[in-house]
């Protein structure tokens, strides 16, 4: 029987464009959503817009719109964004929809029932010009603590205070200017504080299911709270579900005037978008999955997910399972959270606002998206941690793994198979390429494993590992080799062979990341890719075409040059920044009787020598740097790790291109500077400096050697 899964992202607000970080958490869930499908599960993944409440109503009537009009046309534009992703919701709704309206207020009078609603009178800020209640961020006026002026109803921006809008000195209207009043109204609330809700929250969210860091976390909020006044109380608080017109929002029944907050009807957006999924037909026509909305959300195997970011774990795993629960409906199965997303160590990315790396940019510059996909899930784990955007090391990435490893192994191959071979694969296969091809197929529980955990950073370490063995399979066998004698035809046909097999199971296994590479490839192979299973050996070939552009830098410089009309500040050049440049060859005068073409260099004691940190490096990749002729790429082992222990690499350009073959370079040791500032290229930033010897007169003496220790040295042991 297939899994019945129901995922879900969170409801973008509908206030503006998608930023980033919305993307990175649509990627993430569209990456598990696909994984899902290949494994034969029937999945129903749905968004929508997140319409209501005052920030809204007050943006419409800034832009002299409804806020229906207002709404309406910002999810007209949300398409271009999905569409150019790759992120395949199976409906994108919203939350002013009939569906929401009516859901919302069948929950609410379910809740209703069980005596969790009350309701109190509660004193506010009015605006009396504007003729409403205020939200706190809507009041401003000087800071209790401070005196610094202009300051939110929350919190002070300038010493951090946190405070009720009554603390403020002459407050203000943010709307209006007006002196607010206050008024006292009834407002309703939900009784989390109720025995039996904290009874069934804290079973909830601490039976095992949420990730460890998440679940930690909620704990806190069963023994300490946080007040809006800054005080603390013991357990959790009610929760205020209400809100006085002028407001849009559904209105409450038998409460005229009176309007659910809008993060009570957010979540169940959510349904509200999967009941008019199934009220179109959409599971019949996926799945022949003829069940009513109703019916599909009360069957005990139907699994619901929901993806969201950190900063709304409060509204996911507290009031949302404790309203599906106690109006008698069944709750999440999971929810899984995710970090911020940071762009070039920037600001972060939060629902409000969205710095840095403008998403629609990034499309009209053709860049292709999934490089980005790709980038993003190597970053991303199971955890609830931040992740950084990083633009030289996006196009390391990709350009080394994607193109370097993976690419590559195809484009090496399909042009011996199809000029000598009419494009059809070898059946027999030669030993070592039987174990390299046994290996591949054995990793398919494994990373479905990972797959399944949103481990999608360790996956695709794991499958660029299992590209790295093809590559080195390769390598032993050099097919360009082979080709250059015809008696060598049978085993040039068995190791292109090989490596066609090999590439197809590798793009299966990142098929969930890269759909549209998967595509092409199944067009190439011929071979469905669709499928989590790998199903049999690929008989033929069609002629190769280029599957994948490696980034390029000016690609990057384009996407973060600032728009126009916000000048930057410019970079006033330094006094003395020349100094720092390494002297340039030309400047030392060639000395044909010196040693090396130039006389030995003043004197230095021992201390100025152990300045310089001289470290064995491994060359563990090398390419040629498109738009140089001079530079090599090389990523080099220097026996670091990150703060997670994982291996860690760097970067360095080396002028060596007139010398050295990348291909002759890799795996061997060399000597580098480690401690050099590093240095921001055109092609990126250069993390050090490979040590390399040549005479003063390239002109009669050209050529440039590196250096290479004897053996025994291993790469981290310093050279002194
Ligand atoms: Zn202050």
């Amino acid at each position: 029987m297939p899994r019945q899964l129901f995922v879900t992202t969170a409801l973008p607000y509908a206030n503006g464009n998608f930023h980033i970080g919305h993307i990175m958490e649509y990627i993430q869930a569209d990456t598990w959503v696909r994984f899902q499908r290949m494994r034969g599960s029937h999945v129903n993944f749905v968004g929508a817009d997140d319409t209501h409440g005052a920030p809204i109503m007050i943006a419409a009537e800034k832009a002299g719109k409804t806020p229906q009009q207002f709404v309406a046309d910002i999810a007209a534009g949300r398409k271009p964004y999905l569409d150019g992703f790759h992120i395949a919701f199976d409906n994108w709704h919203s939350t002013d929809a009939p569906e929401n309206h009516a859901l919302a207020k069948q929950i609410y009078l379910d809740l209703k029932k069980t005596g969790l609603i009350e309701s109190r009178t509660i004193e506010q800020f009015f605006d009396p010009q504007k003729n409403m209640f205020l939200p706190d961020r809507f009041i401003k006026g000087e800071c209790p603590k401070c005196h610094a002026k202009d300051q939110y109803g929350d919190n002070c921006e300038s010493c951090g205070a946190v405070y009720a809008p009554t603390d403020l000195i002459n407050p203000f209207s943010a709307l209006s200017g007006a002196k607010p009043e206050l008024k006292s109204s009834e407002h309703f609330f939900f009784k989390l504080s109720d025995p039996r809700c904290v009874a069934f929250l804290e079973k909830w969210t601490q039976d095992g299911k949420l990730q460890p860091e998440v679940a930690n976390k909620i704990k806190e909020w069963f023994t300490i709270r946080t007040n809006p006044d800054g005080s603390k109380s013991e357990g959790l608080g009610d929760w205020d579900i209400s809100r006085d017109a002028p407001y849009f929002g559904i209105e409450i029944p038998d409460a005229p005037g009176k309007y659910f907050y809008v993060w009570l009807d957010a979540p169940v957006g959510y349904l509200a978008s999967l009941k008019n999924w199934f009220d179109q037909g959409g599971p019949k026509a996926r799945f022949g999955d003829a069940r009513s909305f109703e019916a599909y959300m009360a069957a005990a195997d139907t699994e619901q997910y929901h993806f969201i970011g950190k900063d709304i774990v409060t509204f996911h795993t507290l009031f949302w399972p404790a309203m599906l629960h106690f109006s008698g409906r069944k709750t999440p199965d999971n929810v899984f959270v995710h970090g911020f997303l940071t762009v070039n160590n920037g600001e972060k990315m939060s629902k409000s606002r969205g710095t840095g790396l403008d998403p629609l940019k990034y499309l009209s510059l053709k860049m292709n998206p999934e490089w980005l996909r790709y980038y993003l899930a190597a970053k991303l784990s199971g955890r609830n941690e931040d992740i950084d955007f990083n633009a030289e090391d996006f196009m390391l990435r990709v350009n080394s793994d994607l193109i370097g490893k993976f690419v590559n192994i195809a484009s090496r191959a399909a042009g011996f198979l199809t000029k000598r071979f009419e494009g059809q694969l070898s059946p027999a296969c030669d030993p070592q390429g039987q174990v390299l091809l046994d290996e591949i197929a054995a990793a398919s529980e494994p990373l479905a494993a990972l797959y399944e955990a949103r481990e999608f950073g360790k996956a695709t370490r794991d499958i660029m590992a299992l590209a790295d063995k093809v590559n080195a399979y390769t390598d032993v066998f050099k097919p360009w080799d082979l080709a250059k004698d015809p008696a060598n035809n049978q085993a040039l046909h068995q190791v292109c062979s090989v490596l066609i097999n090999a590439f197809a199971m590798l793009t299966r296994y990142l098929a969930p990341v890269l759909p549209g590479v998967a595509q092409s490839v199944q067009a190439f192979v011929g071979s469905d890719m669709s499928t989590w299973q790998h199903p049999g050996p690929v008989q033929r070939i069609a002629p190769y075409q280029h599957l994948m552009q490696r980034v390029l830098p000016e690609q990057l410089e384009a996407l973060f040059e600032p728009p126009a009309g916000t000048e930057p500040e410019k970079d006033a050049p330094k006094k003395g920044a020349d100094a720092k440049k390494p002297a340039k060859k030309e400047a030392t005068p060639v000395d044909p009787n010196a040693p090396g073409g130039e006389a030995i260099a003043p004197t230095i004691g021992i201390e100025d020598f152990a300045k310089i940190d001289l470290r064995i490096a491994k060359i563990l990749a090398c390419e040629a740097v498109e738009g140089s002729t001079k530079l090599l790429r090389l990523t080099l082992d220097v026996g670091e790790k990150d703060a997670n222990g994982q291996p860690q690499t760097r970067n360095v350009f080396s002028g060596i291109a007139s010398m050295y073959q990348p291909a002759d370079l890799v795996g061997k040791l060399t000597v580098m500077v480690a401690n050099l500032a590093p240095r921001k290229m055109k092609f990126g930033l250069s993390e050090g400096m490979v040590l390399a010897a040549s005479h003063a007169d390239e002109g009669t003496q050209p050529g440039i050697h590196v250096l290479q220790p004897w053996p025994g040295a291993q790469p981290g042991m310093r050279v002194s």
